[in-house]
């Protein structure tokens, strides 16, 4: 299968921290890549890697066969790769409606392409952001993002602090985008079950490596090994 994402051997970090070590992946269109590991196994650094937002050290991002300049968002953005932050970083104090034309989103299109996905925030649009429920805020954060046409969806943490059954809603969105509108998604997780229920693959760091990757169903017969090696508690 021919990626729509690649990236090779980056290496990243902050000041003397080497967060990623050597790290390769690759992302085809309308797969869902699950990025795994616990806390500080270099996860968000990874993706902040591939979006611009961290400058790898060395290494190379590409986007249909291009190489991008590492380190430069805006050039990563036009290329496709857009990033659902872990903050969700939403504008609380604006309306949803105008959250999503902060990000250019102002054609009837783009929202009707917001209330088809998610009919939930239909009756939302005019409330405040910073009165919306977690769960709704992630579906506005992902809806911002899936406005911007991405070739490329990189999520982070998506579930952190959802309830499960709105983690299954977000993530039977991501499946379809993938499935639908062949998006390559990326996808950084903490909760295994629900990882390797929509992922196609996955990779799992520890300290910055690949410690292990395959398909869902090899993952799924490692599960036991990844929960009790790389994942959870320290
Ligand atoms: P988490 O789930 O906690 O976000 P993660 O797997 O996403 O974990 P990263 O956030 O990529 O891991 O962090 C990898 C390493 O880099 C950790 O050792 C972390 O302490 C360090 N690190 C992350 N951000 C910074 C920063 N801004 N400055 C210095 N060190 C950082």
């Amino acid at each position: 299968m021919k990626a729509t994402l690649r990236v090779d051997d980056i290496s990243a970090g902050y000041g003397r921290v080497l967060a990623v070590k050597n790290l390769s992946l690759s992302a085809a269109a309308g797969e869902v890549v699950s990025i795994l590991g616990r806390n500080g196994a270099g996860k968000t650094t990874t993706l902040l890697s591939v979006s611009g937002l961290v400058k790898p050290r060395s290494g190379r991002v590409s986007v249909d066969g291009t190489s991008l300049r590492l380190g430069r968002p805006h050039a990563a953005s036009k290329a496709g790769l857009i990033q659902v932050p872990e903050d969700r970083a939403l504008f609380t104090g604006l309306t949803v409606r105008e959250n999503l034309a902060a990000a250019g989103a102002r054609r009837k299109a783009d929202l009707t392409m917001v209330t088809d996905l998610f009919p939930e925030l239909e009756p939302l649009i005019g409330r405040r952001a910073g009165l919306l429920s977690g769960g709704e805020q992630q579906m506005l954060a992902l809806a911002r993002a899936i406005t911007l046409r991405p070739k490329v969806l990189l999520v982070d943490e998506m579930s952190l602090g959802l309830a499960p059954v709105v983690c299954q809603r977000l993530s039977s969105v991501i499946r379809g985008l993938a499935d639908e509108s062949g998006v390559a998604v990326l996808l950084v997780e903490q909760h295994l079950s629900l990882a390797l229920e929509v992922a196609d693959r996955g990779i799992v760091l520890h300290k910055g490596s690949v410690a292990m990757e395959g398909t869902r169903a090899e993952l799924t017969a490692k599960r036991h090994e990844i929960e009790s090696s790389y994942m959870g508690g320290a």
